[in-house]
């Protein structure tokens, strides 16, 4: 438990930017997935974790797979994405949002984000769409919901698949209903750095039912594997494309262990993002920085705390600041449009200033289950102190 702010305990020395909290029963259910003899994909602790995440989803299916970056994959592949195909999607993310489209001969088309949100900006969407456009692929950066009626309405009326990077969504909320549960198609991430992980890891949520059967053949190297296993077919064989997804049950064991505690993990992250966004606030009264924006439809599940100050030299001069007092901050993505594989492999439509201009001015600080309340109060003051030196 994260002690309170108020106790008086000495300073850290160090403050990590990712400390995930380690629940309690992850070496219980690993130590049970290895007596079993039953490593490999698809066994209890896999059954577990998908029963879960199809449960508090909503969704149709939900399938493990070895990271986020391989359920994009599988995405693709499952939208029949086909060489010259267009996606659209911001350039304000991680790069597999737009390789998992590019490695199926797509052209990822770049879209700026909200300057509220950092979300793809669906005001800006239609004008990027041609006869080519097969998906649309919103990030919900940062926990913080894409504004899905409206993308969803769109597709809808382009007769375009919705593919939500949902891998910093877990437990986040628009309108009420779950991250993940809006578009046909979903992918999470498990990997260290995100709310609940596994080290490696990943999930596709599946909602439209069309795609359920392929979703699993896929998944299984393009035979009908789990149709074998369910008794649906007395033999298995190669009946379409795919590859190796699954990842090996001794990470489900980990992953389900972190899943059982997903309140406690995301109610430990949200007293942290709180007090930053309390004792932070005095930097937007001052127009010195700018706070995370949580749209009324959104429910987010503090994945980031970040801030976006005046410039690149402010940022370079606060990272550097809070690395001599012991704490590790970062910027966060790179644009891909302008990247040497962006602009390989995709196009632009309109001005991404936003995409630009945010990119260079944001910083993100320490946060995880695992981080004390005593360390968010030494980071604000650094943060303070800098702001206070500097003016
Ligand atoms: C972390 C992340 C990914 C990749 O997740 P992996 O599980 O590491 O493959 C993809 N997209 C976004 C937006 C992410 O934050």
């Amino acid at each position: 438990m994260p002690d309170t702010a108020s106790t008086p305990s000495a300073l850290p020395s160090s403050v990590p930017f990712n400390n995930p909290l380690i629940t309690g029963k992850e070496l219980e259910y690993i130590r049970q997935a290895i007596v079993s003899k039953r490593t490999s994909g698809d066994g209890t602790f896999t059954k577990q974790c998908q029963a879960w995440l199809t449960q508090q989803l909503g969704c149709r299916m939900s399938l493990l797979t070895h990271s986020c970056t391989a359920a994009l994959e599988m995405a693709a592949i499952l939208a029949d994405v086909q060489p010259g195909d267009e996606v659209i999607l911001p350039s304000y993310t991680f790069v597999s949002t737009a390789n998992a489209f590019v490695l199926r001969g797509a052209t990822p088309v770049f879209v700026d984000v909200r300057p509220d949100t950092l979300n793809l900006d669906e005001s800006k969407v239609e004008a990027a769409i041609t006869p080519k456009t097969k998906v649309i692929a919103p990030v919900h950066y940062a926990g913080v919901s894409c504004e899905m009626d409206i993308l969803k309405a769109i597709a809808e009326r382009h007769n375009l698949l919705v593919i939500e990077d949902a891998a910093q969504g877990i437990r986040s909320f628009y309108k009420g209903k779950p991250v993940g549960s809006l578009g046909h198609l979903a992918a999470f991430s498990f990997h260290e750095t995100k709310n609940v992980v596994c080290g490696e890891g990943g999930a596709l949520a599946i909602n439209d039912p069309a795609l359920i059967e392929r979703a699993e053949i896929i998944r299984e190297k393009g035979t009908n594997r789990s149709k074998f296993f369910r008794g649906e077919v007395d033999k298995y064989t190669w009946v379409d494309v795919g590859s190796s997804f699954l990842p090996s049950d001794i990470l489900a064991a980990f992953l389900l262990a972190q899943l059982e505690e997903v309140d406690l993990i995301i109610q430990q992250r949200m007293a942290i993002w709180n007090y930053y966004h309390q004792r932070l606030e005095t930097l937007e009264q001052q127009e010195i920085a700018r706070r995370p924006i949580i749209p009324a439809d959104c429910q987010h599940n503090a994945h980031i705390y970040y801030l976006l100050v005046e410039n690149l030299e402010v940022r370079t001069a606060l990272i550097a600041h809070l690395k001599r007092k012991g704490i590790q901050s970062t910027f966060h993505y790179v644009p891909l449009h302008s990247a040497p594989a962006g602009l390989k492999y995709g196009r632009t439509t309109g001005e991404l200033s936003v995409t630009d201009d945010l990119s260079d001015r944001l910083i993100r600080l320490p946060l995880g289950a695992g981080m004390t309340l005593t360390e968010a109060k030494y980071v604000s003051e650094e943060v303070l102190a800098f702001f206070n030196q500097q003016s």
